[in-house]
């Protein structure tokens, strides 16, 4: 039975860290920055060397491939892959690790002559981490991404999306062109670290996952009145800020006492304008997070998320604005996938056991596309999007193997 070489799946994740790197460890290397444009050249590089086809859509996709050149349904292909842009100050293998792993099976599967009926790709999407928009690459290549909207997309530091873009050499509006043909994807599968703590309490090397979290993110503004924060009477002040703060709190109750058990909620991004300590705040930008599995949870927990924040206005006296920003859409993994992963860790030896993704990630677009799945293996410490953020490198090699064989199976066409 053939495996990965540890060593060289070890030295591309090292080589891959340097770009963005950061002094203490781990990385910054958002979609469209110089490090993550050095980054995709060394990986089309990476992936020539390893004897594969490659090709960049329109969307920014990176694609190496085995024996095609184009995505066509007259051959539909096996893919893998994930994502090489990080979130701010992120680890070394969020995203990396499914890239590499899918570059390093085709290449181990590629020299041992392993036959296959199916072409495989391995692919690495644009933006995942959604600076300018959730899933971005992959949206596309999905056909799920509105020519229409493209002028608007931003960073919450205001950079357009069209800029980062023309920067990089792409243009956004030919984005949506990334759209694969339908029917040129056999199954989608990809290898990710588990992000939080539950493989690694239960000791289990391999999570298959069921279902992936959809994640709604908006942009919540309270419009107070600015005014002298020393000569203003507490009882007159109308302030954005506190609004903001109170809204966040009980919105954090909200979520957990009528949210699923899976509900989750973050507000990671505040600004107070204009921002100085002897001005009341006037205005308060929240940007508002939450994540489900159950689309319908998702829609109910908004709709009572906004009568909140317009029940804190009123009581507060302030205004209040709700822009949406993104929402993706939850997926089910499909069966056949999982049930492919299981049976191949069984004849590895792998104990595995089904989770849910709390962590968005691009194979819920690609579920709309074909049937999709996710390998997961465990997080030291549950730890992620930190600098810190690892595994353990024997369960990088057994997910590595798994996703693998599992690809094998995938790609004969009686499996
Ligand atoms: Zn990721």
């Amino acid at each position: 039975m053939i495996s990965i070489s540890l060593p060289r799946l070890t030295s591309r994740i090292n080589g891959l860290a340097r770009f963005g790197g950061l002094p203490g460890g781990g990385v910054t290397r958002m979609c469209w920055s110089p490090p993550h444009e050095e980054a995709r050249a060394w990986l089309l590089g990476e992936m020539r060397a390893a004897g594969l086809e490659t090709w960049v859509d329109p969307a920014g996709n990176i694609f190496g491939a085995t024996g095609i050149r184009a995505l066509r349904p007259e051959t539909p292909v096996v893919l893998t892959g994930s994502h090489i842009d990080t979130v701010p100050e992120g680890g070394i293998l969020d995203g990396a690790l499914g890239v590499l792993a899918g570059l390093e099976c085709l290449q181990a599967i590629g020299e041992s002559r392993t036959r296959h009926a199916r072409p495989l790709v391995v692919a690495a999407w644009s933006d995942e981490e959604g600076r300018y928009g959730s899933l971005f690459g992959s949206r596309a290549f999905c056909g799920m991404l509105e020519g229409a909207g493209l002028d608007d997309m931003a960073a919450v530091d205001g950079v357009r999306l069209v800029d980062a873009m023309a920067r990089a050499g792409f243009d956004a509006q030919r984005a949506p062109q990334a759209r694969v043909p339908p029917g040129s994807v056999a199954a989608y599968v990809e290898l990710h670290i588990e992000q939080g703590p539950r493989l690694e309490e239960a000791g289990i090397p391999i999570g298959v996952v069921e279902a992936i979290v959809g994640v709604r993110r908006s942009r919540v503004i309270f419009l107070g009145q600015a005014d002298h924060a020393g000569t203003t009477p507490m009882e007159r002040r109308r302030d954005a800020f506190l609004a903001a703060a109170d809204y966040a709190l009980r919105v954090r109750e909200h979520v957990v006492t009528r949210g699923s058990k899976a509900s989750v909620t973050n507000f990671g991004v505040v600004h107070v304008h204009p921002g100085a300590s002897n001005i009341v705040p006037g205005r308060a930008e929240l940007v508002h997070e939450m994540r489900d599995p159950d689309v319908s949870v998702l829609e109910r927990l908004a709709e009572e998320c906004a009568a909140l924040a317009r029940a804190v206005a009123g009581a507060r006296q302030v205004g209040v604005e709700i822009h949406p920003m993104s929402a993706t859409t939850p997926a089910p993994c499909s069966p056949r996938v999982q049930a492919v992963t299981e049976k191949i860790c069984a004849t590895l030896g792998l104990a595995t056991r089904r989770l849910y993704s709390a962590a968005g990630h691009d194979a819920q677009n690609l579920a709309r596309v074909t049937d999709s799945g996710m390998i997961f293996i465990p997080s030291l410490g549950g730890r992620s999007h930190r600098v810190d953020e690892m595994s353990d490198w024997h369960a990088i090699e057994r997910g590595a193997n798994a996703l693998l064989h599992t690809l094998l199976a995938l790609a004969d066409v009686t499996a």
